[in-house]
C-alpha cells in the first residue's frame, strides 16, 4: 500500500512541476489492521463470559433459581468472572510488552528457581489431568524480570498440561547450552499441526476453536511468551509432530 502526496511547485525560471512523495505504508496498515482485528476480538472475548454473568445473576435475582442449586449457579459466575481476571490480566501484560517506553526492571535472575516454582504450582493440575510434571536442569542466571519470566514459563507449562493425553509427561528443563540459558518445556501431548505452528504466537489464535475453548484459556498464552522473549532478546523455538508432542525452547 502506497500513501502518495503532490505538492505543486512554480520555479523562478517561470517552469512549473511538482514535488511528488510515495510513501510504502503497507506496514502501518497491516498493524493498523492488526489493531482492529485485536479489538474486535478482545470485545467478543469480554462480551461472552460478561453475557453468561449477566443471565445467571438475573435468574438468581428473580428468585428462580431453587436453594439446592444456589451453589451451581454462583459457581458458574464466579467462574466466568475468572476468566474475565485471567484476560484482562493476560490484556494489559500484553499492552505493557508492547509499549517498548516502559521499561520493566530487569535484574539477575535464577531461571531454574522460577521454572521450579511454576512446575510446584502446578502439580495439581497436572495430577487432576493425569500428567506426570517434572522439574530438571540446574540454577541458570539470566537478566530478567521475574515476574514476566514467570508467566512465560507458567503459559507454557500450563499449554502442556492442557494438550496432553492421559498418562502424559511434562519435563521442563534449564540449562545451559553452547552458553546459552535455554529453558525447554517438552510434551508428548497431542502436537500442533505444521499448517499452524506458525500461527499459533498470534494473538487469539487457536487450533481448535471448540476444543481450545472447553480446555479453557484465552488464546493470549503464546503471545505473551513470544513478545516475552522479545521483551529478553530471547529466541522461542517450536518443533512440534501431530499427536507426538511439542518442545518449545527459549534461548536466552
Ligand atoms: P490458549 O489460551 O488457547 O492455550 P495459547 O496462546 O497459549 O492460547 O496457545 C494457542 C494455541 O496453540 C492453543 O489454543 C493450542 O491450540 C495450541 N497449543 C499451544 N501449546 C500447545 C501444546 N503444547 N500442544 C499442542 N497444542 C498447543
Amino acid at each position: 500500500h502506497y500513501q502518495i502526496m503532490a505538492n505543486p511547485v512554480a520555479e523562478s525560471n517561470g517552469r512549473s512541476g511538482a514535488v511528488v512523495v510515495i510513501l510504502d505504508v503497507t506496514e502501518q496498515q497491516s498493524r493498523e489492521e492488526l489493531r482492529r482485528e485485536f479489538t474486535a476480538n478482545v470485545s467478543h472475548e469480554l462480551k461472552t463470559p460478561l453475557t453468561s454473568i449477566s443471565g445467571y445473576a438475573e435468574i438468581m435475582m428473580n428468585g428462580l433459581v431453587q436453594p439446592s442449586d444456589m451453589g451451581r449457579f454462583s459457581g458458574k459466575i464466579y467462574q466466568e468472572a475468572q476468566r474475565l481476571i485471567t484476560l484482562v490480566g493476560d490484556i494489559i501484560r500484553l499492552s505493557q510488552l508492547d509499549e517498548e517506553k516502559v521499561q520493566l526492571e530487569k535484574r539477575p535472575v535464577d531461571l531454574h528457581m522460577i521454572a521450579s516454582d511454576v512446575v510446584r504450582r502446578l502439580q495439581d493440575v497436572a495430577r487432576k489431568n493425569q500428567i506426570t510434571l517434572m522439574m530438571t536442569g540446574k540454577p541458570t542466571v539470566v537478566n530478567g524480570n521475574p515476574q514476566i519470566l514467570d508467566e512465560m514459563i507458567y503459559n507454557l507449562c500450563d499449554n502442556a498440561i492442557k494438550y496432553n493425553k492421559p498418562f502424559g509427561e511434562v519435563e521442563v528443563n534449564v540449562a545451559t547450552i553452547k552458553d546459552h540459558p535455554v529453558l525447554t518445556v517438552e510434551d508428548d501431548g497431542i502436537g500442533i499441526p505444521v499448517d499452524d505452528q506458525e500461527r499459533i504466537f498470534e494473538r487469539f489464535y487457536r487450533v481448535d476453536k471448540s476444543h481450545s475453548r472447553q480446555i479453557g484459556g484465552t488464546g493470549l498464552g503464546l503471545s505473551i511468551v513470544k513478545h516475552g522473549a522479545i521483551y529478553h532478546k530471547a529466541k522461542v523455538e517450536l518443533k512440534s509432530a501431530l499427536g507426538e508432542g511439542t518442545t518449545v525452547r527459549i534461548v536466552f
